[in-house]
């Protein structure tokens, strides 16, 4: 398939990488032009602008920061791509920007999904992300062979920005989860345990949940967890907060009562300030041993 690359950052690199290895023609484009030169060692073929990319493209991916970025770039795609072809959105962006550009890309006459993604660079690179999606079913279904080239999970969450309501909510869960077993584990230290011993315990009670399992916050327990590592990401603490960030406003539009969700970006925020926001997600454990 002819395929437009838009966004070739961390994530949107690898991906656009697997494609090109799965012999796809893939028209690479980024705002940096170090991104494109990486992209055609990776074997895609590179654009000198937007429309370059877009121009005779059957599909178009993007791989953008944010909603505004999303909201100016289709401006563009949508004139500049042949009518009909799929144009799929894997950027995580708020709810309604993604809707916004699904009735966008609709009226235009062009099928769209709006897919998110979780697994990290790693998973972009290995091609093993899981695709969160939203959107027609019949686009759905005709996205779904290309997503499975970049990831092993592709999931059909509901209509336009079902798949963006999916991550957010994640997210957020994911970030209660961390700060839970980052507070068991702080007053388990204090209270005399090792925190082998209460991994060993928690894992197998009630308490069991991924942060501690598969992400464990504290070194030692999960050889692979960022924590063994010093904290190097993994998944940033900024990223976090920009996912809870989005959360939070879904919450506000929609007027759902999220208190934990809500202390859970006021932390991660004051984390980011306090000159943290590079730094894995996971090191809130630093901040809860520490104390306000
Ligand atoms: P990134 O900042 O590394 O990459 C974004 C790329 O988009 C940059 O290369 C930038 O130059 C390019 N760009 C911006 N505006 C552009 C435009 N108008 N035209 C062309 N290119 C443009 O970000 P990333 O880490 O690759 O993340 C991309 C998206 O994936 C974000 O929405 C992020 O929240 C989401 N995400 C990231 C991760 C992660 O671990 N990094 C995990 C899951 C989801």
């Amino acid at each position: 398939m002819k395929i437009a690359f838009i966004g070739l950052g961390h994530m949107g690199s690898g991906m656009a990488a697997n494609l090109a290895k799965a012999r796809h023609a893939v028209r690479a484009y980024d705002l940096s032009e170090a991104a494109v030169t990486q992209a055609v060692a990776d074997g895609c073929i590179g654009a000198a602008s937007l429309g370059q990319a877009c121009e005779g493209a059957e599909a178009v991916i993007t791989m953008l920061p944010g909603g505004q970025h999303v909201l100016s770039v289709y401006s563009q795609v949508l004139e500049r791509t042949p009518k009909g072809a799929l144009l799929i959105d894997c950027s995580t962006i708020d709810v309604e920007s993604a809707r916004q550009v699904a009735t966008q890309a609709e009226m235009a006459g062009f099928p769209m999904i709006d897919a998110p993604v979780s697994g990290g660079v790693t998973g972009a690179k290995a091609g093993t992300l899981t695709f969160m999606c939203g959107g027609p079913k019949d686009a759905f279904e005709r996205a779904e062979p290309i997503l499975k080239q970049m990831g092993k999970v592709v999931i059909h969450a509901g209509a336009a920005g079902a798949g963006q309501a999916a991550k957010l909510c994640n997210n957020m869960l994911l970030a209660i989860t961390m700060i839970g077993t980052c507070e068991a584990f702080a007053l388990a230290e204090k209270l005399g345990l090792k925190d082998q011993v209460f991994f060993d315990i928690a894992s197998k009670a009630s308490g069991q949940n991924w942060s501690m399992t598969s992400y464990c916050p504290v070194p030692g327990p999960v050889p692979t967890s960022p924590a063994n590592n010093d904290y190097q990401p993994g998944f940033a603490a900024s990223l976090m907060l920009k996912d809870l960030s989005l959360a939070m406003q879904a919450a506000a539009q929609t007027n759902a009562d999220t208190p934990l969700g809500s202390r859970a970006h006021a932390l991660y925020e004051a984390l980011c300030n306090q000159g943290h926001a590079t730094q894995d997600f996971s090191y809130m454990m630093e901040r809860i041993r520490r104390g306000a």
